[in-house]
């Protein structure tokens, strides 16, 4: 197996973009399907597939992962949901991403979801390629949309392609690297014709050249010196300093197409392989240790001891199916895993590869690769390892915390024991759907991202378990937040018998970059604070945080920064 052929990456967008349709066509071009699949129905209005499951899983990958071959390369796709209420879901196929592709629409351009999902990029470092599809739609903007990646998510975006035409005229694009016209001819878009640019598109072009090679100049001296002699920047030259940009999260290039009217599709799974990280080029892993403080950098080569994370687990009639990363070594079919968390050692069974909705066996996998366990005992997010590799840990996902929760009951005896299973199992399989009780009411209490979410598990229950119970009404768990930036001077003196205390704190509070988190800043300069008070400051204010000034809810969002204070024996 080649690591440096392989990518792992993901496509994700605002629900309607067209991300479904996409992957559909990818797996066509590649092969693994042999008929294209039309999602019905239009716009927001899409009806056929009006489950937010089934429409977020789309039609053809059944699977959370699926690989085509595309040239030399693999690839293998995970798939993301975009429902925000199925955060987790895109949370967790982000980590095991080497990178993604971030389809916008030519019309909605940047929309909410596009800045999660973009934010959720960068929190776990994905790099990332833009696609705008719909170009053949009325009113198709694609300089617009480029404008909102850079004024909206603050991208340095350029384009790598142009559109020749748009909406009902769009043919095909220009492809500004290669300075060659790409179209796709064929009943299906399948022969893909390169040509010379048209000449009404040749100034556009060159403009466009000249922007993407100032983009990603600084990336390559060859760039600086070509510019500055005034020699055309070949090719190649330039692409290699794209990888390194995109490669870097210094660049986003953008590409441009129609995934219904099957254009732009081949190109885009080009640029994939020729700018996306292998997992050898991608960051390193790092795990943590639990026997010392020290972190392991985990090294991609199959012939070291295995590290793989479990990234999502699900369940159906023929048993549970795990999948799986493998961050370092190989994962072998009858070899013996130790499961981090529960510290269980346990038999790889059955390995497979998922092709979009069917399983092949398999008798290994090498770092870098996505495959999945059946029949293995592990939850999403555990780390799996070899025997001697105990002590190592990846770190987990971040689950978001549920911002909603229902009381629920059993209907009677009976059903009790079915639903506390089939809750069981949504908690094994969803880390952000939480089953606990109320202390002080003392009934049990579901809780996840939204009513949509927790309405899904409820609908779930009914038909796969044929348990019924009761629910009560939905109940919002609030969170209060800071609005503006305020400073705090606090001084404590007392001085009633026994040993004095005196301590002093100054600082600021405000609202930190990322609204579901709090941090702990220490600018405090020349032991104004002894070193081993401060750990002391950080449990006191993020005590202070659990209650909140407002309505007793947990404060989320702040970032305290403790600039000064004082100090005495
Ligand atoms: P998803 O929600 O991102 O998976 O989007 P879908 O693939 O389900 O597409 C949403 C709607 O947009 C469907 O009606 C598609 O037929 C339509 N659609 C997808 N790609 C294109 C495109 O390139 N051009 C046009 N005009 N419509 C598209
Ligand atoms: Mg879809």
């Amino acid at each position: 197996m080649r690591t440096k052929e392989l990518r792992n990456i993901g496509i994700s967008a605002h629900i309607d973009s067209g991300k479904t349709t996409l992957t559909e066509r990818i797996l066509f071009y590649a092969g693994r399907i042999h008929r294209m699949n039309e999602v019905r129905g239009s716009g927001a209005g899409a009806t056929m597939d009006h489950h937010p499951i089934e429409k977020d899983k789309g039609i053809t990958i059944a699977a959370a992962a699926t690989q085509v071959a595309w040239g030399e390369a693999r690839v293998n796709i995970i798939d993301t949901p975009g429902h925000v209420d199925f955060t987790v879901e895109v949370e967790r196929s982000l980590r095991v991403l080497d990178g993604a592709i971030l389809v916008l629409c030519s019309v909605g351009g940047v929309q909410s979801q596009s800045m999660t999902v973009d934010r959720q990029m960068r929190r776990y470092r994905v790099p990332r390629i833009a696609f705008i599809n719909k170009m053949d739609r009325t009113g198709a903007d694609a300089a617009g949309v480029l404008e909102q990646l850079r004024s909206k998510l603050g991208l340095h975006a350029a384009f790598a392609q142009l559109p020749i035409g748009s909406g009902a005229e769009f043919e095909g694009v220009v492809d500004v690297v290669s300075m060659q016209a790409i179209f796709n001819d064929g009943e299906r878009g399948e022969e893909v014709r390169v040509a010379a640019v048209p000449e009404a598109y040749r100034s556009a072009a060159e403009a466009a050249r000249t922007a993407l090679v100032e983009a990603v100049a600084d990336e390559d001296d060859a760039i600086v010196e070509a510019v500055l002699e005034g020699r055309p920047v070949e090719a190649e030259t330039l692409a290699r300093a794209m990888r390194s940009a995109v490669q870097g999260h210094r660049f986003v290039p953008v590409f441009v197409g129609s995934a219904v009217k099957n254009t732009g599709v081949q190109p885009l799974l080009d640029a994939v392989v020729r700018y996306l990280p292998s997992p050898m080029d991608a960051e390193p892993q790092v795990a943590a240790s639990t026997d010392s403080d020290r972190q392991v950098e985990l090294l991609p080569v199959a012939d070291s001891p295995l590290v793989a994370m479990a990234f999502k687990l699900t369940e159906d009639e023929h048993g549970s199916l795990t999948y799986v990363r493998v961050y370092q070594g190989t994962l072998r079919k009858g070899a013996e895993v130790v499961n981090t968390r529960t510290g269980r050692r346990a038999k790889v069974g059955r390995l497979v590869r998922m092709h979009a909705d069917e399983k092949s066996d398999i008798d290994s996998a090498e770092a870098g690769d996505i495959v999945a366990l059946i029949g293995f005992p592990a939850a999403s997010g555990d780390t799996l390892v070899a025997r001697d590799m105990e002590s190592v840990a990846l770190e987990s996902i971040q689950a978001p915390a549920p911002v909603i929760s229902l009381a629920v009951s059993a209907a009677d005896a009976a059903a009790s024991d079915k639903v506390s299973k089939a809750r069981a199992r949504f908690a094994r399989e969803d880390p952000t759907f939480r089953v606990s009780s109320d202390p002080e009411s003392g009934q049990t209490l579901i809780s996840g991202k939204g009513e949509l979410h927790l309405e899904v598990y409820v609908d779930k229950k009914r038909r796969e378990y044929g348990a019924e119970d009761r629910e009560g009404q939905p109940r919002v768990r609030y969170r209060e937040a800071i609005r503006r930036r305020a400073a705090f001077d606090y001084l404590l003196k007392k001085q009633t018998g026994g040993p004095g205390q005196f301590a002093r704190v100054v600082g600021y509070v405000e609202a930190a970059s990322e609204s579901d988190r709090s941090e702990f800043v220490d600018e405090t300069k020349s032991g104004v604070i002894p070193a081993h008070y401060i750990p002391a400051c950080e449990s006191g204010a993020r005590d202070a945080m659990s209650d909140g000034p407002l309505a007793g809810y947990p404060v989320a969002g702040v970032r305290v920064v403790l600039t000064d204070g004082e100090a005495h024996s």
